[in-house]
């Protein structure tokens, strides 16, 4: 089958193959699985253009830094660089299979995952034994297996009304009282413990406002722990 990509990285139709910026172990920072030793994969091609994203050379999908199909060198990159290569789904998820503890969580993080097919890959994820979870801006079709753990984090340009129905948490950075109140409707909506507030970059007032925000509405806090230890 024909595979198309347009600007920004979005497949369009094709087989599974997929555009890998990184693979690595650590523990998972933010949210609801916070502390647990986990599998990252992180997909390259975002288009939804946050002024404060901490992973911009997972953005674009350069042609001139494609590194050769199914390259081991995204599992071994020390500093974060925007080369990528592509992987074919049942290749990526045997690779991370065979290099995790049994059971392991596995986070797919990007970039924007959804901007791909994943679902062959998270399907290979969970029949290889794999806990698997997705985070998401929720701006594209969730194109995942049943039995993964979707983590919707808003960003610059609204969920789809289906990604704040599929979503297992919803986890919100928020730098202003503004961020919170664009979402207040969908937040009140939900079961509290499916909300986490992430205050953006670590900044002292969004702290203090996310705190209190989370005492007056029974939410959680998302701090990204990995941060504070300096780990990945
Ligand atoms: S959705 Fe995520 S990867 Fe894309 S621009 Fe926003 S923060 Fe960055």
């Amino acid at each position: 089958m024909e595979r198309r990509v347009v600007a920004g990285g979005r497949t369009q139709s094709g087989p599974a193959r997929l555009r890998v910026n990184e693979i690595f172990w650590s523990l998972q920072g933010e949210g609801r699985f916070t502390g647990t030793p986990s599998a990252f994969i992180r997909l390259q091609g975002c288009t939804v253009g946050c002024p404060w994203c901490d992973t911009g050379y997972a953005q674009r999908v350069d042609e001139a830094l494609r590194l050769p199909d199914e390259s081991p060198l995204v599992a071994e990159k020390t500093a974060a660089s925007p080369a990528w290569s592509e992987f074919g789904a049942e290749a990526l998820a045997a690779f991370v299979a065979a290099r995790s503890l049994p059971g392991m969580h596995c986070v797919l993080t990007g970039g924007e995952p959804c901007s791909q097919d994943i679902l062959l890959l998270t399907r290979r994820l969970l029949e290889a034994g794999l806990a698997v979870q997705l985070e998401t801006s929720g701006t594209e079709a969730l194109r995942c297996a049943g039995g993964v753990f979707v983590t919707l984090s808003p960003k610059a340009r609204p969920p789809l009304e289906e990604s704040w129905a599929r979503a297992d948490e919803v986890k919100l950075p928020v730098q202003t009282r503004a961020d919170i109140e664009r979402y207040e409707a969908e937040l009140v909506a939900l079961p509290p413990d499916k909300v986490c507030l992430q205050p953006v970059s670590q900044g002292r007032e969004a702290t203090a406002l996310c705190i209190q925000t989370c005492m007056a509405r029974g939410w959680r806090l998302s701090l990204q722990m990995h941060k504070y230890l300096d780990i990945r």
